[in-house]
């Protein structure tokens, strides 16, 4: 049995033997193929209260992720078997989990690619596992509060979104958004009319003041109309910030 394996065998004990007391602790999934880091994160989540599941390579990871349906996931940039980058795309489109990428690249090209990919968020090695908590719980938090609220908005131009799903259409056919692109999408479509700075939506976004550049914001600005097309008109407020225009 190979350190994969082993790793599976012990989300699945975890699984069946603590699910009915824990039933209410959100599940974090790590895909992390230097155990030692792997097994510090998942000894803080657990601390936290989280529940954990460990995977040493991407295919366990696409494994797990499949049969435990994790919160959220956690991804190593680097893995032995496949690319960090193409799992979070594959689990961005397939399974709308919310992502934090790990990695000890920390050029910003880097990170951008990571956002790209569909990441809600982005940390580099070494980490202070202070600043991955706050993240991970940052991120949840954002999730919690996208799928509790509202009912369904439509928008002129065949657009309906509805909250409570956390999904969007378009004339009928499914919008795949990344939990983050949806957050910022139904911040800007609250405040219409208002110039919001890339300060203002990275504090109220990303919860916290973002060590990051503010391409992250623009990064995301891109996807959402790169996916909706002319149906939300954001416009680039020069030099500060972006406006949603109804
Ligand atoms: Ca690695």
């Amino acid at each position: 049995m190979n350190d994969g394996q082993v790793a599976f065998e012990r989300f699945i004990h975890l699984d069946s033997t603590k699910r009915g007391e824990l039933c209410m602790a959100q599940r974090i999934l790590i895909i992390e193929d230097e155990q030692p880091i792997a097994e510090l994160l998942e000894y803080a989540l657990k601390q936290e209260g989280y529940e954990t599941g460990i995977a040493l390579t991407g295919g366990d990871g696409i494994r797990l992720a499949e049969t435990e349906r994790p919160d959220m996931v956690l991804i190593d940039w680097m893995l032995p078997d496949c690319s960090g980058i193409d799992l979070c795309r594959m689990f961005t489109r397939k399974y709308r989990m919310p992502i934090l990428m790990l990695t000890a690249r920390s050029r910003t090209d880097d990170k951008v690619q990571g956002l790209e990919a569909g990441a809600d968020d982005y940390i580099t090695k070494p980490f202070e596992m202070r600043e991955v908590l706050m993240r991970i719980k940052a991120v949840l938090r954002r999730v919690e509060r996208c799928s509790g609220q509202e009912k369904p908005l439509s928008l002129p131009g065949g657009l309906c979104i509805r909250p409570q799903e956390m999904s969007v259409t378009l004339n009928g056919r499914p919008v795949e958004l990344t939990p983050r692109e949806f957050e910022l999408l139904l911040y800007l479509l609250h405040r219409p009319g208002r110039v919001l700075t890339r300060a203002m939506l990275l504090e109220e976004l990303w919860g916290y003041e973002y060590a990051g550049d503010s391409r992250t914001v623009d990064t995301h600005i891109q996807r959402l109309r790169k996916k909706l097309g002319s149906t939300v008109n954001i416009e680039t407020v020069f030099g500060v910030g972006y406006k949603y225009v109804p």
